[in-house]
């Protein structure tokens, strides 16, 4: 969803954008001015069957929307187009793609955000599609707040440097295993910067991980930020940080939006597959040299080989080398936007 804002506000030039999204996508995209309207597709509760998709078609059908740009290319959005009687234009490799009035090429050699802009591209003009997008995201003040009230607990101070850290991936595969030793890193290099700890609540004890070895290191006290904010609470963090270092996981794409300089790890999945990091400044490691890369298309439970080269082999010291490179010059820590 994040990736699909650039395609939103260009379609927002040309009349209003109503979106059909799940409810956690829903909220990602809520204070968005591209978007007039989200309509909430809960398929798995309270718009289960057919009779749930009948009732969102209905609500589409309402709108007045005349074409649905099939990001999420299931056989059921497909069909929710059809069934709201709006002509529908999605990729030729999707799965609902049989039931579109349109496909467009699906290109591997672009970036997803770029796949996505072009749904809204004329065939004649197919390969005109802008070099660089990047997403847009817009936390609210209920966002903000959640991310003052964590840093007034942790006792952070205006302008003082932040960096965040997102160890997390739902693939284990794609968790790069040494977020311990690169904070230690950072400890060593900036004792007076802060190290704020990005995910999930399941990421709790990968941020205790990190905490215990800034403590041995004896920098300031992590902020442990895993389970505390909404998506848009860790875009607003993220908007206040120096630099991120993560893996290929969402908060990849919440520091594209936010345009907070990023380094992205990345194994058993590659950039070129079209979900690389999009900030101005983005630096992208991972063991090139590997043919077994990538292996997957999400990256999975485990290495199919056994070793994990791909991520065992990225060392703390070059992460937090690359980490380096994004304070010269630093990005103002400044107030929260
Ligand atoms: S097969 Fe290669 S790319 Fe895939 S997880 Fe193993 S080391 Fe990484």
């Amino acid at each position: 969803m994040i990736l699909t804002t650039p395609l939103l506000e260009r379609l927002a030039r040309a009349g209003e954008v109503h979106v059909v999204a799940t409810p956690a996508n829903a909220a990602v995209l809520a204070n968005h001015p591209a978007v007039a309207s989200v309509i909430v597709y809960d398929k798995r509760r309270t718009d289960a069957g057919l009779l749930g998709l009948i009732r969102v078609a209905a609500r589409l059908r309402a709108t007045g929307a005349t074409t649905a740009y099939m990001a999420q290319g299931s056989w059921r959005t497909a069909a929710l187009a059809r069934v709201a009687g709006v002509s529908s234009v999605g990729f030729d490799t999707s799965a609902g793609r049989w039931l579109y009035s349109r496909r467009v090429a699906y290109r591997k050699d672009w970036h997803h955000a770029q796949r996505l802009w072009a749904l809204a591209t004329d065939p004649r003009d197919a390969s005109v599609v802008p070099e660089r997008l990047r997403p847009s995201l817009y936390p609210g003040a209920s966002d903000q707040a959640q991310v003052t009230a964590l840093l007034h607990t942790a006792g952070v101070g205006d302008g003082e440097p932040l960096i965040a850290l997102a160890p997390g991936s739902v693939w284990a595969t794609k968790r790069w295993p040494s977020y311990d030793a690169l904070a230690r890193d950072l400890a060593g290099r900036w004792p007076d910067a802060r190290i704020a700890v990005l995910g999930a609540a399941a990421d709790a004890p990968l941020a205790a991980a990190i905490r215990i070895a800034v403590q041995e290191r004896g920098g300031a006290p992590i902020i442990d930020a895993t389970g505390q904010l909404s998506l848009l609470g860790s875009a607003a963090l993220l908007a206040r940080c120096v630099v991120l270092a993560t893996n290929d996981s969402a908060p990849l794409h919440l520091a594209s939006a936010m345009n907070t300089p990023t380094v992205a790890l990345f194994g058993p999945t590659v950039p070129a597959m079209g979900f690389g990091p999009l900030a101005d400044r983005h630096v992208v490691l991972g063991r090139d040299e590997l043919t077994c890369r990538p292996c997957s298309a999400h990256g999975g439970e485990a290495c199919p080989l056994g070793h994990w080269t791909c991520m065992r082999d990225v060392t703390a010291s070059d992460v937090g080398a690359a980490v380096a490179t994004m304070f010269d010059p630093p990005r103002e820590a400044g107030p929260l936007r």
